[in-house]
């Protein structure tokens, strides 16, 4: 049986994060690490969090083909490391946790990768929680916003949506997904 290519992709604040930890805990997936130019938070680990690296590296990377997909957001580059996934696909399926102009390159590219989209049970409800998060000022927040409208509208061009309304359910729901495309 071929291994998977698993895109996850969803709003900031849509709880990808946890989903992912819990697809990762279950075992049988690899999670890709990105590249990336931002620069590292509190408690991120080079090579584990991200390969955090310059633009002018990053820049190579991409004049050489380096990366399966890549795109700038807020200000930063991020990439999938090419020969990094394939590796890892030789040993089981692997997870990418991309936004969704990167997984739609994966899409073009692998149209045999499986694409899906986490998405709120409330978008009312998230835009609040996202507009309550933190001392952000009032113009990154309406940035954050209409950066998840723009995510939300691409739905239709994933395979699956699944609403993340109850942790389990939506997990459970993913590995159902996946053991359906695998077996099909
Ligand atoms: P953050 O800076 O908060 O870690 O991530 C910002 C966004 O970049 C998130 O939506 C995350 O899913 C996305 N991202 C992380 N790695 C990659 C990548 O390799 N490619 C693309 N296209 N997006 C990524």
């Amino acid at each position: 049986m071929k291994n998977l290519l698993l895109v996850l992709s969803g709003p900031s604040g849509v709880g990808k994060g946890t989903i992912v930890e819990k697809l990762l805990k279950s075992g049988g997936y690899s999670l890709s690490v990105s590249c990336t130019t931002r620069a590292p938070r509190e408690g991120e680990k080079q090579g584990v969090s991200y390969f955090f690296t310059d633009r002018q590296t990053f820049e190579k990377g991409i004049r050489e083909g380096g990366f399966l997909e890549y795109s700038e957001h807020f200000g930063n580059l991020y990439g999938t490391p090419k020969a990094f996934v394939e590796e890892k696909l030789k040993t089981g399926d692997v997870i990418l946790e991309i936004e969704v102009d990167g997984a739609l390159q994966v899409k073009r590219a692998h149209p045999e990768a499986l694409l899906i989209m986490i998405a709120p049970p409330n978008e009312r409800e998230l835009v609040s929680r996202l507009e309550k998060r933190g001392s952000e000022s009032a113009e990154k927040i309406r940035e954050r916003v209409k950066r998840m409208e723009y995510e939300l509208s691409k739905k239709n061009e994933y395979d699956y949506t699944v609403i993340n309304d109850d942790l389990d359910a939506a997990v459970e729901e993913i590995k159902c997904i996946i053991h359906n495309r695998k077996n099909a």
